[in-house]
């Protein structure tokens, strides 16, 4: 590990002006991601800017239709979220498959959202859900947000506040888990809402994309049946130690389908 400052921010402005003061600055919250990349002398930030003593940046909330939660959330605390659990269980439940108990007790959403692992887990749920991203500086749509491999729309010196994910009638995560990590090698999040549905995918690509033929084939026959004539091209997906591209292909159509069981299995949410 290179030699490097740590300084502890108690307020979103501290860290702000940290972050504009120092350009190799860094900001960390659970550490489960930037501390390994320190460690193997991937990355040199000149200093550590500690956000989890921020206390605007915490805290589950339900808001007219909407679930506000913080960026310095756990995943621990999403999974055994009351709140989490009434308005969007399929997110509790996507945030305890995460990695392991030691890593969702450090791990903020935060956190895992601004680093875009293509393999991550929330992010499904952000892009499926049509969340907001909340930022130090603005307020970004989920259809907005996901560049590519770690790459995002947040612009350098801009922190994740929080999120807004729209309650949705009802919705289901399924998950094929990297036996070691838990990293997806391939995640299917959908959300039913009273105008759309929408199917995100993860851990198959550069980044999380939406399926677009299954939303519109879902949108056209919300059943299992709809999904039957459509494919996915292995040509777009990736190939590596995990799983041939062929493989991801035909998990992204069983877990679509194992994702769309659930979804169906539960009452739809009474909005009146
Ligand atoms: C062994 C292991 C297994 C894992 N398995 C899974 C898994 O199954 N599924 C999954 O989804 N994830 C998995 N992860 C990742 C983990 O869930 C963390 O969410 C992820 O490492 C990032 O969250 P963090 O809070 O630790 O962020 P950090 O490591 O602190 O930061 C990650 C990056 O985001 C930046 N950053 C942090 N907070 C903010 C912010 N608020 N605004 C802007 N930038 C910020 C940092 O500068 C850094 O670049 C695993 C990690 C480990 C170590």
């Amino acid at each position: 590990m290179y030699e490097t400052t740590y300084l502890r921010a108690h307020t979103l402005d501290d860290a702000l002006a940290w972050l504009r003061e120092h350009e190799d600055a860094r900001p960390l919250s659970g550490g489960m991601t930037l501390i390994p990349t320190l460690k193997q002398r991937l990355a040199a930030p000149s200093h550590l800017i500690d956000l989890t003593r921020i206390e605007a940046m915490r805290g589950i909330a339900v808001d007219g239709g909407v679930l506000r939660v913080g960026a310095l959330t756990k995943h621990a605390e999403v999974a055994a979220s009351p709140v989490v659990a009434s308005a969007i269980p399929a997110l509790a439940q996507l945030a305890n498959v995460i990695a392991d108990p030691q890593v969702r007790n450090r791990g903020t959403m935060g956190g895992s959202v601004a680093n875009n692992d293509p393999a991550a887990d929330y992010p499904s749920a952000v892009l499926a859900l049509g969340a907001h991203v909340e930022t130090s500086q603005r307020r970004i749509a989920a259809d907005d947000y996901f560049i590519d491999t770690f790459e995002t729309a947040l612009e350098p010196g801009e922190l994740v506040t929080g999120f807004a994910y729209p309650i949705p009638l009802r919705a289901a995560y399924a998950k094929l888990r990297q036996p070691a990590s838990g990293y997806a090698v391939v995640g299917v999040f959908i959300a039913q809402f009273a105008d759309a549905i929408r199917v995100a995918v993860t851990g198959a690509g550069a980044s999380v994309f939406r399926w677009l033929d299954a939303e519109r084939a879902l949108a056209a026959e919300l059943s299992e049946a709809a999904l039957d004539s459509l494919t996915m091209d292995p040509g777009v997906l990736p190939d590596d130690d995990n799983g041939s591209s062929a493989y991801r292909a035909h998990l992204i159509q069983t877990y679509t389908r194992r994702a769309l069981r659930t979804l169906l299995a539960q009452p739809p949410r009474d909005l009146a």
